[in-house]
């Protein structure tokens, strides 16, 4: 049997991403599901670094996407939506996942309603990387000692360079023979 060690050439390259930037980032490629034209945001929730949910901002199930039909705006907010946030908190309920504990990874600083939400579902840690106008969240957080993090957001990109990987060889056929007509 032939044993050895294989140092990497391209060590120097290699960053490995913290856990918060990685569920940020996870955060930021959920929000490209959003479907409301005036706000993209993603949400993760957390426990342990194991994923219990992921939601971002979009109409109710089987409802029509403002892209498609407008905003429904109401005081200058579009309320078609559900925020990222209570939809991550719904996918947990619906799938019998207790939040208590967790963190939440989100794109955007929580609105009012969302961050009441977060804490009364046991979030006790949220990290996100913007500000948000006209929101109570930093008070509420507060009162309910939940430790708000505030990190630089993350490179938006993903490393995936199939053709440096020694081991895999790229698809050749770049169709894609799932037969979806559309992933919806
Ligand atoms: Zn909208
Ligand atoms: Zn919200």
């Amino acid at each position: 049997m032939d044993v050895q060690i294989v140092k990497s050439p391209n060590r120097q390259e290699w960053h490995r991403p913290s856990w918060d930037e990685y569920f940020l980032k996870l955060a930021m490629l959920t929000s490209e599901r959003a479907t409301c034209p005036r706000m993209h945001c993603g949400c993760v929730l957390v426990r342990e670094n194991n994923i219990l949910a992921t939601g971002y901002n979009g109409s109710l199930p089987g409802a029509p996407h403002c892209y498609d039909v407008g905003c429904l705006v109401v005081n200058d907010h579009c309320v078609r939506t559900n925020h990222a946030e209570i939809n991550a908190i719904c996918q947990a309920s619906r799938h019998g996942i207790s939040l208590d504990g967790a963190t939440a990874y989100v794109t955007n600083m929580c609105c009012t309603n969302c961050a009441k939400a977060l804490v009364a579902a046991g979030i006790r840690r949220v990290v996100v990387f913007t500000n948000y106008h006209d929101s109570l969240a930093e008070q509420f957080f507060a009162e309910a000692n939940i430790v708000l993090n505030r990190m630089p957001m993350p490179e938006r990109i993903i490393h995936y360079d199939v053709g440096q990987y020694t081991s895999i060889t790229p698809w050749k056929d770049d169709g894609c023979d799932c037969n979806h007509k559309e992933h919806t």
